[in-house]
């Protein structure tokens, strides 16, 4: 069966190259991201695999339907950029990778959080031009401060379970409470309780239209001064301009992004020769208590290889009739 991978990477060709030994897929990178205008590219193709930011709407899944594609294979969790009832429509099966490897990403939230409180990035920089100053580093203790966590699925306990370790009091918001959650001590709160009461917020919930700009100017308002916020979950659920006024006015002392709702066009390229032309990540940017990464939370050895394996399986099952991990909506 052949399969077309949409924006795939040097990563992803070698861990699916690997992963795909001694099976009867026929695999081809693309480097290219999955839109309107590429989608011709698919023709022919049976299965086209994508990542989160093809898109994924009506219009490119009619066209991947007639050039012949049957099956979308998400190569991520989040299916929140497919148009799930036109692919019902069209009869193209989605399947997707529930999980691969909720460590990555609730480490990098954590590397995030120790890199904003002790101001690393600005260490880095300073020691490699000889400056050896101290000023502007403090930071504080985690042992002792309360940590708000918002989605307790997998990647939410991963990361609640780092913090009870640093000594962190948790809350937790989620509309379906999780057991395992409050076996660790944390306290279930409402979002605007926690808002006000954590030092530390960290949003691990899926974007939906109920979670759309979940963190808004009335919701950052909600907040302690001070207070350190960091999105690994997906770009839209907070609204950047907002933060940027939040973190003009000090209500935001720390922001730590590795997802921004205007990603599609700029993420995993190398735009470093060209003009920023996003206005709002290019102020962003200014802050020094701001760190911006490129979606690479999910970018460990484990979960590439959990990544490529899932979605190889997920392929060979549909075809052998016997889907999994089919997303239903
Ligand atoms: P999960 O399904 O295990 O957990 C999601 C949790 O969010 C569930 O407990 C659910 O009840 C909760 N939730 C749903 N609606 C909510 C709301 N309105 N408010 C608060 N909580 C709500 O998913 P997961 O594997 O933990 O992944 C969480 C999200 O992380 C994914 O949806 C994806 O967007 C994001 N993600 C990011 C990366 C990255 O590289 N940055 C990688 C993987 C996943």
């Amino acid at each position: 069966m052949r399969a077309l991978l949409f924006s795939s990477q040097h990563y992803d060709q070698e861990t699916f190259t690997q992963a795909a030994k001694g099976s009867a897929l026929d695999l081809h990178f693309q480097p290219t991201r999955l839109t309107l205008d590429t989608a011709a590219l698919a023709q022919g193709f049976e299965a086209v695999c994508a990542f989160i930011n093809d898109e994924l709407d009506a219009q490119v899944l009619e066209r991947l339907a007639a050039g012949g594609t049957r099956l979308i294979a998400l190569r991520s969790a989040g299916y929140n950029h497919v148009d799930l009832a036109a692919a019902q429509r069209l009869g193209l099966a989605v399947v997707r990778v529930p999980a691969y490897s909720p460590h990555a990403v609730a480490e990098h939230a954590v590397a995030l959080i120790l890199a904003l409180n002790r101001r690393l990035h600005r260490a880095y920089n300073r020691t490699r031009e000889g400056d050896f100053t101290l000023h502007g580093l403090t930071g504080f203790d985690l042992h002792g401060k309360t940590v708000g966590v918002v989605g307790t699925g997998q990647i939410g306990m991963a990361f609640a379970r780092i913090m009870a370790g640093f000594g962190c009091q948790l809350l937790a918001y989620d509309p379906y409470p999780n057991p395992q959650m409050l076996a660790l001590g944390a306290r279930y709160l409402e979002l605007p309780e926690l808002l006000r009461q954590a030092r530390i917020i960290s949003l691990h919930c899926p974007l939906t239209e109920h979670t759309k700009h979940l963190i808004n100017a009335r919701s950052l308002a909600q907040l302690q001064p001070g207070t350190m916020l960091i999105n690994t979950g997906r770009g839209a659920l907070v609204d950047t301009p907002a933060l940027i006024d939040a973190l003009k006015s000090g209500q935001l002392g720390y922001l730590g992004l590795d997802v921004y709702e205007e990603e599609a066009q700029l993420f995993f390229e190398d735009r470093s020769d060209l003009p920023l032309q996003d206005d709002v990540l290019a102020r962003l940017l200014t802050f020094p208590n701001v760190i911006v990464t490129a979606h690479q939370a999910f970018l460990t050895h484990e979960a590439l290889e959990a990544i490529a394996t899932t979605t190889l399986d997920n392929i060979i099952g549909w075809a052998a009739g016997n889907p999994q991990n089919l997303v239903t909506g």
